[in-house]
């Protein structure tokens, strides 16, 4: 039984369709790469299966979750969902520490030692053991994206989503985040992740999935779909990112 299971979502802002009858099922383990032209809809996927966007009709099932249009109740998805963005988000007036210890001790209740524990788990696990005590203003922005995503890990989410989380990060500090997604991916997380980095996507990625117009247009074997695009709108854009 698949880790996450989209069947026949549709979103709209107002009048505008954004998507479009999406399937899709994620098998736990299984690496994601989400590509396609700016507007195809990537984060509004994101950000549904998160539960931050509301849709009209379809379903969502994350393991075994159910979500509805219109659901009100997201804590639990919320749990089993962790989400990076392409902005660090991270609170300046507090520790690295303290943020990615938040979450856990607001959301989920865990104790303040328990906590601390797990981040600093995590943290040595994006290689930042020692910054613990650190502010945010005081890292490069590829160790604060590390940090965001030590901050999801704390809440152990079952699938990790990943929005252009190397966009805003001058190109020198790209692989070091990148290689701690590849980490996570080699220890069996469930990751879906939008991207630019297409050598990475290749790489890493178990499926390639290119949305295009609200839909997915093409799924499939990265390295085959790559090679031998089977539509002209995948080859066009895979053109024109290279
Ligand atoms: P992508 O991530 O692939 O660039 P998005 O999911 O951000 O695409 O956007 C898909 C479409 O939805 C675009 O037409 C965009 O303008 C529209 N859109 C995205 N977010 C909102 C929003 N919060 N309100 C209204 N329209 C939105
Ligand atoms: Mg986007």
């Amino acid at each position: 039984m698949a880790l996450v299971r989209i069947n026949g979502l549709h979103k709209h802002f107002g009048s505008n369709h954004v998507l479009k009858g999406i399937d899709l099922e994620i098998e736990e383990g299984q690496v994601i790469a989400l590509i396609g032209r700016s507007g195809s809809g990537k984060s509004t996927l994101l950000r549904t299966i998160n539960g931050l966007e509301s849709f009209e009709q379809g379903e969502i099932q994350v393991d075994g979750e159910h979500l509805h249009p219109h659901e009100t109740d997201l804590r639990t998805l919320r749990q089993k969902v962790g989400m990076i963005f392409q902005q660090f988000n991270l609170f300046p007036h507090l520790s690295v520490g303290q943020n990615v210890m938040l979450a856990t001790t607001v959301v989920k209740k865990i104790g303040n030692k328990e906590a601390e524990d797990i981040a600093r788990t995590m943290l040595l696990k994006v290689g930042l053991y020692e910054k613990f005590d650190a502010y945010p203003d005081q890292l490069s922005g590829g160790q604060q994206q590390r940090v965001a995503i030590a901050r999801a890990l704390a809440m152990q989410p079952r699938v990790l989503l990943c929005d252009e989380i190397t966009s805003a990060l001058d190109p020198e500090l790209v692989n070091e985040v990148l290689a701690v997604v590849k980490t996570l991916a080699a220890e069996g997380m469930t990751l879906i992740m939008v991207t630019h980095e297409m050598r990475f996507a290749r790489e890493v990625g178990d499926k390639l999935v290119f949305m295009h117009h609200g839909r997915i247009h093409e799924a499939g074997d990265p390295q085959t779909l790559f090679s031998n695009p089977q539509t002209p709108e995948l080859a066009g854009f895979i053109g024109s990112i290279n």
